[in-house]
């Protein structure tokens, strides 16, 4: 086993938050590493869409902006405007290789793929990872890996790129939410078209359970044939996967070592948004870093308030998933669209808040809010 050189910090994981955070520290004066378990981060297909209400330096890296969301049920449509926060896309694999160009050529920061850390000890001024393959020394350790818990809830979806022979969707607009009929599952299609003849068709749940019904190729066919009946089309790629909904996630952790990414809690428990939370998180640590040692890491991403307006969220949600998707029809047929995003993407003002509560449905939340615990809560695990 090989030692390699010391650094003054390693990254585990080049996902979103260690990608982020290596960019926005190349050429400065720390030696970084970042050790990779996948051979191949580009192998998975992400697109991560958020509003514009944060600035980023990956605004070129945008594949498409809306300023129309809608949501809908069987009997109503509802247009979200998002002219002032623009909804808008990147695709994690224009990410990945737009920030390793930088790295590659960058003299401070050092990559290696298929490298899984299995054992982190604290040596007497040092940090010591020990992957298969070798060992390596650092001050400090940036760790993206996810946690085993058992979450609340999971955000599971699964989504084709769907490419049409004719122009049939509406690019201007993009479906947030499309609530399926199913009883007793919080279940929604989720649509963005890129162009008249190319979309992302997405089959979502955010449900407690593992869910196997309609999230996979069959479903997407099933969509297209009920909704573009005789149109030819093909599915260029999928993506899939499960993201954690739990306002317990922290980034607890010894004093060396800083959680980052969704699974220190960046990630919003009530909608699963995390890329723009993973950017702030960035700038955050990056501005601490002269200081990091002396400095308090905050054990939740988001504040009391957040967290609790999303537990009691959760709870209805998994409780009466039919009620839920009433609740959100009503919150977004009123017209404070500003607030409403401004709310979804974690920077609501008092005001936004106090509408947000004024046009929920109150008595369930009212009665969820003081009605704490509960023998059939999951969350009370
Ligand atoms: C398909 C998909 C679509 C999404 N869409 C959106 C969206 O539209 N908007 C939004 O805001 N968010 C979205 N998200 C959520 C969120 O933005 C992502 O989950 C984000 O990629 C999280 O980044 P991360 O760096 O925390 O975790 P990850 O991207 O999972 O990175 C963790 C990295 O650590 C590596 N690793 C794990 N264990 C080890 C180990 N022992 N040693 C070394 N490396 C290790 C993994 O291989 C991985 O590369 C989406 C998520 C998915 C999966």
């Amino acid at each position: 086993m090989s030692i390699r050189n010391k650094y003054d910090f390693i990254i585990i994981g080049a996902g979103c938050a260690g990608l982020s955070l290596a960019y926005k520290l190349i050429n400065s004066k720390y030696k970084i590493c970042i050790l990779e378990l996948s051979n191949n981060i580009n192998k998975r297909n992400k697109l991560w869409s958020f509003w514009d209400t944060y600035e980023t330096p990956f605004s070129h890296l945008i594949k498409k902006k809306w300023n129309n969301l809608i949501i809908r049920n069987e009997d109503e449509s509802i247009k979200i405007n998002c002219n002032r926060y623009k909804y808008q896309s990147i695709s994690s694999k224009d990410f990945n290789n737009y920030i390793l160009e930088k790295i590659n050529i960058s003299e401070n920061i050092d990559i290696f793929f298929s490298e899984e850390v299995v054992n982190i000890s604290k040596k007497t001024n040092l940090i010591e990872l020990t992957t298969k393959q070798s060992t390596y020394l650092c001050d400090h350790i940036f760790d993206s890996r996810p946690s085993k818990n058992n979450f609340f809830m999971m955000q599971q979806f699964y989504g084709a790129y769907v490419k049409s022979k004719n122009d049939i969707f509406d690019d201007n607009s993009a479906v947030f939410m499309e609530f399926s009929n199913l009883r007793n599952k919080f279940h929604f299609n989720y649509i963005l078209p890129f162009s008249r003849n190319s979309a992302l068709i997405e089959s979502t749940y955010f449900s407690s359970k593992k869910e196997y019904n309609m999230l996979n190729e069959d479903y997407i066919n099933e969509y297209m044939k009920l909704n573009y009946r005789n149109e030819k089309y093909e599915i260029e790629k999928v993506e899939f996967g499960s993201i954690p909904m739990d306002t317990s996630i922290n980034s607890l952790a010894d004093s060396y070592i800083t959680k980052i990414g969704s699974y220190s809690g960046a990630t919003r428990a009530s909608t699963g948004y995390t890329f723009i939370n993973i950017q702030k998180q960035t700038d955050r640590l990056a501005n601490l870093l002269p200081n990091l040692k002396s400095s308090r890491n905050k054990k939740y991403f988001h504040s009391l308030v957040l967290r609790n307006m999303d537990n009691i969220f959760l709870k209805i949600l998994s409780r009466n998933p039919s009620y839920m998707k009433k609740a959100l029809m009503c919150l977004f047929r009123t017209k404070s669209h500003n607030s409403q995003i401004r709310f979804l993407s974690d920077t609501p003002s008092f005001i936004d808040i106090i509408k947000i509560i004024i046009y929920l449905p109150k008595v369930k939340f009212l009665y969820y809010s003081l009605k704490r615990k509960d023998k059939n809560d999951k969350y009370s695990r």
